[in-house]
């Protein structure tokens, strides 16, 4: 069932977004070479318990860290380790998600560390486009797969592989809402959206070939090419007037 948002319920969503909004952007800043995951991790956590939130993503399904750490072909789901080092080179994807008030906001972003590659600075630059392609078409009285196809035919006119196996979802009172908002679709098709739904959209885009699997840590997923994915997201309402991302400092 999809739960329909009250302007107030919103403007309360917004405020566990902005939390995530907050701690992500305080991981992002926190990768640098030399780093290791478990310390982007601790950066994320403190963000939000200061913010007097707390990790969504914390002991969610038994996940035990607050935000997903995945670099180079780990597409999302990483778990952060003091093991685990980032290396000039790397792309690191963040995904974090904040609990305020009893409301949910989750949002996710890659950076590179250090130096990267010109290949991998335009597949960051075009996931990160995609995701706002795919909020713009989130209007009132478009569908579902509007969305999904703005995406796609983007990343796709690149070459890249869009993820099927994970997909974006509603978000607000529950951390994961219908519906499912997949990164892919065809114009005009599946669900009409409609003013009061609050959705998280999150392109998961493969340097090539969109098939991925879950590593035998049961969570971490990876490309099976074994090349690099980008995955950015913001929790964004849809209402009369338009597309409005909650997931903002
Ligand atoms: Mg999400």
């Amino acid at each position: 069932m999809i739960v329909l948002k009250t302007k107030n319920e919103i403007t309360e969503i917004q405020k566990a977004c902005r939390i995530s909004a907050l701690a992500l952007k305080a991981g992002v800043d926190a990768v640098r070479p030399g780093v290791t995951t478990w310390e982007i991790n601790r950066v994320i956590h403190d963000c939000i318990t200061k913010n007097n939130a707390k990790p969504a993503f914390l002991g969610y399904g038994g996940f035990p860290a607050a935000a997903c750490i995945s670099i180079n072909e780990e597409v999302i789901h990483g778990i952060p380790s003091k093991h685990r080092v980032v290396n000039e080179g790397d792309i690191v994807s963040i995904d974090v998600g904040a609990i305020y008030n009893g409301y949910y906001g989750d949002n996710a972003f890659t950076v590179g560390a250090g130096e990267i590659s010109d290949e991998l600075k335009q597949l960051l630059a075009v996931t990160e486009k995609s995701l706002y392609l795919g909020i713009e078409a989130a209007q009132t009285g478009n569908r579902l797969g509007d969305i999904g196809n703005a995406v796609q035919s983007y990343c796709e006119s690149f070459g890249y592989g869009v993820v099927r196996d994970f997909v974006g979802h509603g978000c607000g009172k529950q951390l994961h809402e219908s519906p499912e908002v997949p990164n892919y679709g065809t114009k005009g098709r599946g669900l009409r959206l409609t003013s009061g739904m609050t959705i998280a959209i999150e392109p998961m885009i493969n340097l090539k070939g969109a098939s991925v699997y879950v590593k035998d840590d049961k969570w971490t997923v990876v490309t099976d090419s074994g090349l690099p994915s980008a995955h950015f997201e913001h929790t964004i309402a849809i209402t009369d007037n338009g597309p409005v991302i909650l997931t903002k400092i």
